[in-house]
């Protein structure tokens, strides 16, 4: 399996309940390790940047204001196979379709506020990583 990196966002939700150590923990235990992270508060403009291929899409608006409603976390998460191990340990975008033990199973209320983000491909880990993190904030593992 390849080393992989991806981007996750503990979201304004989370932040505000104080689990961003219980899902760190989550991510710790399945063999994902933080190699960046700090606390932010997102712009409008940062958020709307970020969600830009969402643009058209009707909840748009609302997912940028929740976005902003408070701090996030954004992290770089490290390990075998990540972008699809985070994806899995999310669990579905609308909580109630989620599968039982998964983050957005004990953490989410509703499909807008949904306690992380994650990348969903290669492609987009690499944009969404140089988003928010410069390279040499990226740390190596030893
Ligand atoms: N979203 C929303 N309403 C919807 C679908 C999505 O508010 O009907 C928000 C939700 O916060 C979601 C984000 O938009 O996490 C991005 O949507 P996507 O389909 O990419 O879901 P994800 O990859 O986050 O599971």
């Amino acid at each position: 399996m390849a080393v992989e990196r991806t981007l996750s966002i503990i979201k304004p939700d989370a932040v505000a309940k104080n689990v961003i150590g219980k899902i760190i923990s989550r991510f710790e235990d399945a063999g994902l390790a933080v190699v960046a992270g700090r606390m932010m508060q997102l712009s409008r403009e940062q958020a709307e940047g970020f969600y830009a291929v969402h643009r058209e899409r009707p909840f748009f608006g609302e997912l940028v204001s929740f976005m902003i409603s408070g701090p996030v976390f954004v992290q770089v998460l490290e390990g075998d196979n990540a972008i699809a191990k985070n994806r899995d340990l999310m669990g579905a975008t609308d909580p109630k379709k989620a599968d039982p033990g998964t983050i957005r199973a004990d953490f989410a209320d509703s499909i807008d506020a949904n306690a992380v983000h994650g990348s969903d491909s290669a492609e987009n880990a690499a944009i969404e990583i140089d988003y928010f993190f410069k390279p040499e904030e990226v740390t190596v593992r030893r």
